[in-house]
């Protein structure tokens, strides 16, 4: 295979594909565009070790057994090797093994900052989340915003410094839109007698680092061994030789760094001092992990090549995804992609620019598409991508323009990195889409992405789906006999199966929404965590059941369970006190949406044990407390009368209602796109309304509940029950997700209705499918029944 490097990139990129789909199952339906280091799942890596640890003992180093010097003599040799993979001489340089890239930055902090007046810090703004931390430790900082800034303050030869000890510190390469900053300005720096750390954690999974000019080259470079090999997780510190004693103030001394510690009467040590890795490994290496690396480069090399020949095939892949994005067009002749490329960069040239496209996304009006619905499709897709803040503050807020108020009133209304909110805030993107490309992509890879970004986000006509028609009742049929309740459920367990409310059953419906609904819920053991079927989706598979006459919840499992203790568990319907863990020892609240709850906990092991069994994660049942008000509405979501609405578990309102001409009108588009049918069971509603049966498929009204604003309930029988019925406030349309993906009958994901709905009932960049409502005004409680006719305004 050692004619890799002579391949040009089609044929390259042909063999890569051919090895994926021969070598790496797990990367055959999938489309990497994130995270490139970590996709190699390497079959042949693993075997290597595998044979490695199969054949040889390997022990605890610093003691003379033979095990104990087989590992240490491996340590020193991968450590070597690593050198050499970066072209560092050894005389001049040493590798100190760390976690992993932030670890070899916190040493080089922790060792600053021991130093007389502290030291000065300066760093770029396309620095990671992990270098501006290390302002922290220092005396002074400085953000340069742009690389004038830099050149400029090299030409003055660092006067801001104070004649404290100088850092400057910048990423080899961004790691939100892949530009590659000039590694000159490390001998630069150098030259003015202030020191550098070089953050090439993002550079090395595509392209090589060369340390062989000492001159140029930095004081201290960190970087993630992982992203360049996969595994093991490691990251490494090379630290220049004559740039040491300015490590060597650090404080902490732990096993395996220090020759001798006198304790007790006198305190005084050693550290050791024939190495600096020495002095800075504290306690036992992860031996294990090190030698693993001795198969990653030799899998890695046999497999790839070099990382020059990384870095050639994946900018090839990179230069055609930038122009591919850049070109498409809505109908209208409206961009679809705003790419965040620096202006000093070039797609093609790879001094300048790495294998990553970070970019927002706009519809045919010109609006930001909220990058968590681009995440969803993603999902059910088999895309991987990475959307958000990613870990590089000053990147993106100078790319979003976002300013400091504008991010701390996000962070005030709820934005964290990380989490589920929406990223358009007041019609402004808060984060970013990032396609990075690795060794194992391919362009096959490129154009899947390319297809799936046109399939869903390019308006071929003008604006299409906003204007979603407003359905004319029809006259002939008198308005209260049009619509009636098709079926009732609830959902007794949050995220579990729905339970049908039999016919002939006055159900009652209270404002925080029908009786027994989302009474219960799954919580993780550890975190205490309400449970969910997104992550979870096997919880479709739970069935519960409400069993009045025996007094009981009964819930079982639609699938057989090996390692359950029973085939059904129950509890009962009473909040008998008796049955929960004392409160006294329940001390983490559950987490529900966000909010906290002080759920109950059922204390009988038998359940947690038949949950654990059935979803395959420690889990425990809770109950919502009685009278408890603690969870409310999402402000979108209030009516206007009632400010605060009470919830038990359910997600966002009281009460779920669909149509089933709507449903009726979405399989028809799936079945027109070749897809298959879903029943109605899918969208989780409490209530199903359907028109009277008198009317002719066809002619039906789908999406009419759009239009409503309130709905009453009637019944026929006035005389009989004449409390029955009610008035339920319309809230507004429902937000659909992936979750929808899971087929509720077997718990399998699929793309429909999805992707279905995605692209005919999309508008504000949100999927949207049925209504919320609540009771209106400030009715305490109501009937309802399957069969009651309804009379909307
Ligand atoms: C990933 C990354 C880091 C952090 O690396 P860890 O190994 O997670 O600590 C720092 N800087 C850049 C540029 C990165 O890409």
């Amino acid at each position: 295979m050692d004619n890799l490097s002579n391949m040009d990139a089609t044929q390259y990129d042909a063999y890569i594909e051919h090895t994926r789909q021969t070598e790496y199952p797990m990367l055959k339906d999938a489309t990497y565009l994130d995270h490139a280091g970590t996709t190699l799942y390497s079959k042949s890596l693993l075997e290597a070790f595998s044979a490695d640890m199969m054949a040889n003992l390997y022990g605890n180093p610093h003691s003379a057994s033979q095990a104990s010097q087989r590992s240490t003599q491996q340590v020193q040799d991968v450590r070597l090797q690593l050198l050499r993979f970066f072209d560092a001489d050894p005389d001049d340089f040493d590798l100190i093994f760390v976690a992993n890239a932030t670890a070899g930055i916190k040493l080089v902090a922790d060792a600053l900052r021991e130093h007389d007046s502290g030291f000065w810090y300066g760093y770029h703004r396309d620095a990671h989340t992990s270098l501006v931390g290390m302002r922290e430790l220092a005396r002074e900082h400085r953000c340069f915003v742009e690389d004038r800034e830099v050149e400029e303050w090299i030409e003055r030869g660092g006067q801001d410094t104070h004649n404290r000890l100088g850092l400057f510190a910048y990423p080899a390469q961004s790691n939100m839109n892949g530009r590659r900053l000039p590694l000159d300005w490390c001998g630069r720096v150098r030259s003015k007698g202030m020191l550098t750390l070089l953050d090439a954690a993002a550079l090395l999974s595509t392209s090589p680092l060369s340390l062989a000019n000492l001159d140029m080259a930095p004081d201290f470079t960190v970087l993630s061994l992982y992203k360049i090999f996969g595994f093991p997780d490691l990251g490494a510190l090379i630290v220049r030789k004559d740039a040491a004693w300015a490590l060597q103030k650090r404080k902490y001394f732990g096993g395996g760094t220090v020759d001798m510690v006198v304790s007790l009467k006198e305190q005084w040590h050693a550290v050791k001092s024939a190495h600096i890795h020495e002095q800075f490994e504290d306690g036992t290496l992860p031996i294990h992990s090190i030698i693993a690396l001795k198969s990653a480069l030799s899998v890695h090399h046999n497999l790839f090549g070099t990382l020059e020949r990384i870095s050639e095939h994946t900018s090839f892949l990179a230069e055609r995804l930038y122009s591919s994005l850049q070109s498409l067009r809505h109908g209208n002749d409206e961009p679809v992609c705003q790419i965040y490329k620096d202006s000093a960069s070039t797609y093609g040239n790879r001094t300048t620019q790495g294998p990553v496209v970070a970019f927002n996304l706009r519809n045919s009006k010109g609006q930001w598409v909220s990058n968590l619905e681009v995440e969803k499709l993603a999902h059910v897709r088999n895309i991987n991508i990475r959307t958000g803040g990613l870990c590089n503050p000053g990147g993106i807020q100078s790319a979003l323009n976002l300013s400091p108020w504008q991010m701390k009133e996000n962070f005030s209304s709820g934005q964290r990195c990380g989490s589920e909110n929406d990223d358009v805030v007041n019609g402004q993107p808060t984060g970013m889409i990032r396609a990075s490309m690795g060794a194992m992509s391919t362009l096959k890879d490129v154009d899947t992405f390319i297809s799936f970004i046109s399939e869903f986000f390019v308006d071929a006509t003008a604006p299409p789906i906003d204007a979603i028609d407003s359905p004319i009742l029809s006259a002939e049929i008198p308005a209260s006999e049009q619509l009636h309740i098709e079926s009732l459920t609830v959902y007794p367990i949050k995220s579990c199966a729905g339970w049908q409310i039999p016919q002939n059953t006055f159900w009652e419906v209270r404002p925080q929404g029908l009786a027994w609904d989302r009474q219960w819920c799954i919580i993780h053991s550890g975190t205490s965590a309400a449970l969910s079927q997104k992550k979870h989706p096997r919880m479709a598979l739970l069935r519960p059941s409400l069993d009045f006459a025996a007094g009981l919840l009964r819930i079982t499992c639609a699938v057989w369970l090996k390692d359950a203790p029973c085939t059904e568990i129950s509890v009962p319907l009473s909040a008998d006190p008796r049955c929960f863990i004392p409160e006294s020892k329940t001390s983490t609240p559950t987490n529900v949406c966000g909010d906290s709850v002080a759920a109950r906990i059922y204390a009988d092991p038998t359940i947690s044990a038949f949950l654990t069994a059935a979803l395959d994660v420690p889990c425990q049942l809770a109950r919502f407390p009685t009278n408890s008000t603690l969870r409310h509405m999402k402000p979108h979501l209030r009516g206007a009368g009632d400010q605060d609405m009470p919830l038990h578990f359910s997600n966002e309102s009281p009460v779920l209602c669909i149509s089933r001409m709507s449903v009726n009108a979405l399989n028809r588009d799936i079945k027109a796109r070749g897809g298959t049918a879903t029943p109605a069971s899918t969208f989780r509603a409490n209530i199903v309304v359907a028109q009277h049966p008198s009317i002719l498929p066809g002619t039906e009204m789908p999406y009419v509940e759009d239009t409503w604003t309130y709905l009453s309930i009637s019944k026929k029988e006035k005389a009989i029950e004449p409390n029955k019925g009610g008035k339920f406030e319309v809230l507004g349309k429902c937000r659909r997700c992936h979750m929808l993906c899971i087929d509720q009958r077997t718990a399998e994901k699929r793309q429909e209705p999805f992707v279905t709905l995605a692209k005919t009932r999309r508008s504000e960049g949100k999927v949207w499918f049925g209504v919320h409502l609540a009771l209106s005004g400030k009715q305490s409680k109501t009937w309802v029944r399957v069969g009651d006719e309804i009379v909307v305004s």
